[in-house]
């Protein structure tokens, strides 16, 4: 499988740093407003790869951040203002309420969308002791410096500083003029711990109480739960600078080791040919479009029907385009369905060669366009051999092909939806109890399934979840 690292500028041959187990971090929302169309792009990227990785045989273990803490408004400066803080303000309400409040929104559009769960979700406010301890980490080996409380990284100490954005220190520098920070040693060096006593919410820390800078929350969070060295880091294409160079140059000042295999970025996403903003009014919302009559499954279309890495350009005619291109699957779906049921007869098409083609389509750095196109092609073939009488056996294992396929693209109701981990480790505890006749303790597991958000049904063929 191919992938264009961001880092090497290249196409490069994929394989886990582990065999058959890919760790992947992806840069999640900050939470101060609703996420639009662009936001979700960028995660139905970070869903169709893991998909894409999981279908290949790999066990992927995914972390999503949720930013509600240190994202400040000019995100390029150390001016800037707190972006949940600035909307608590607005809104009357706690740095917590609004955080609260969005992150259920954004919740709520990823079930929505079919958005598959991932392994953990490493909300920043909650791992703060883990950002103190890189700081630390950072200051004793002189990477960083602490100045009135502020603890800033010393960029002239890492060499590698803009291998992932091309930026030099002397562009930098020669841009930076506009802020003059007298604390730092260098216009680069960025905040990684930041004092402000007008700031909602604070913590104590050696160098001073205050706030974790928006970059290391990301990097302490990260190598947490995946370990100093993990695979594939995700995000939209303004996270490259300073987000991720920030990220690498932290992590690897800290830990001596390479932060990160592969980064990915996926293109912004215009509207009618303009950058989606509030002041242009553009900014379109999962909730607008349900409201305008498109089902989940047709925004769903929209968002993973094009290429990570092209530049696209959306408008409501392709959301329009999107009702026929999914009906045709649909129809195909459901006429394969009926005639599974019947007595063996006619000729399936070569799935192998169906199966062969789309999986070359999807390993050539995520072609989705390409994938979904071979969808249609075999729909077209499929159609025409039911036609021909394809029925029984022939048909079910064409079935079976579309149903792996959607396992991937999600648009058919195919892929069962995997629950996390917690969910099936109280799910074995269920089990366990229920064969015991522990009746109190398989409760217990069922009421921690149900505050997960998930509900569980004892069948004769074993333990079987639902989203609630
Ligand atoms: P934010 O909530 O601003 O931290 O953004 C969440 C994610 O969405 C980040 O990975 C951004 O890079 C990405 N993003 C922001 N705007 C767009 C856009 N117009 N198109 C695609 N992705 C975007
Ligand atoms: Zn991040």
């Amino acid at each position: 499988m191919k992938l264009y690292n961001s880092l090497s500028r290249t196409l490069e041959d994929f394989a886990p740093l582990e065999p058959g187990h890919v760790r992947m971090y992806n840069c999640g929302p900050t939470v101060y407003n609703d996420q639009h169309i662009g936001n979700y792009r960028t995660f139905a990227f970070a869903d169709t790869l893991r998909r894409w990785l999981e279908y290949k045989g790999l066990r992927v273990t995914q972390v999503i951040n949720i930013t509600d803490v240190g994202h400040l408004t000019q995100e390029h400066l150390d001016s800037g203002e707190d972006k949940v803080m600035v909307k608590a303000r607005e809104l009357g309400w706690t740095a917590e309420q609004v955080a609260g409040h969005f992150m259920e929104r954004y919740f709520q559009d990823r079930r929505i969308l079919f958005f598959q769960e991932p392994a953990h979700w490493t909300r920043a406010t909650r791992y703060v002791p883990e950002m103190i301890a890189l700081v630390k980490r950072l200051l004793e080996k002189g990477a960083a410096y602490a100045v009135g409380g502020n603890v800033y990284f010393d960029v002239a100490r890492f060499p590698g500083y803009g291998k992932l954005s091309g930026n030099s220190l002397e562009t930098l520098k020669a841009g930076a003029r506009i802020e003059i920070n007298p604390e730092k040693r260098n216009p680069a060096d960025f905040a990684l711990w930041k004092t402000d006593a007008k700031h909602l919410m604070q913590w104590d820390a050696p160098w001073g109480r205050g706030f974790p800078g928006w970059h290391i929350e990301c990097s302490a969070m990260s190598m947490k739960h995946l370990g100093e060295t993990f695979d594939l880091h995700t995000g939209g294409e303004d996270n490259i600078f300073p987000h991720h160079e920030c990220e690498i140059a932290q992590s690897e000042a800290a830990t001596g080791k390479p932060f990160v295999k592969v980064w990915l970025h996926a293109r912004h996403l215009l509207w009618d040919g303009e950058k989606i903003s509030k002041s242009k009014g553009n900014v379109v919302l999962v909730q607008q479009l349900l409201d305008k009559g498109y089902s989940p499954a047709e925004i769903r279309y929209v968002l993973v029907s094009t290429r990570y890495r092209q530049q696209v350009n959306f408008s409501w005619d392709l959301f329009d385009g999107a009702r026929p291109a999914l009906r045709k699957l649909a129809g195909f779906k459901a006429r394969l369905a009926e005639a599974a049921a019947k007595t063996d007869g006619g000729k399936a098409p070569d799935l192998e060669a169906v199966r062969a083609e789309f999986e070359a389509r999807m390993d050539d750095d995520l072609d989705v366009a390409g994938a979904l196109g071979v969808m249609h092609g075999f729909a077209g073939q499929g159609n025409a051999a039911l036609e021909g009488g394809l029925a029984g056996k022939g048909a079910r294992e064409t079935l079976a092909l579309l149903d792996r396929f959607d396992g991937v693209f999600a648009l058919l109701g195919g892929g069962e939806e995997r629950p996390p981990d917690e969910v099936l480790r109280l799910g074995g505890e269920r089990v366990a109890a229920r064969k015991a006749k522990d009746w109190k303790a398989a409760d217990a597991a069922r009421e921690g399934i149900q505050a997960l958000g998930w509900a569980v049904e004892d069948t004769k063929d074993g333990i079987k979840y639902r989203r609630l």
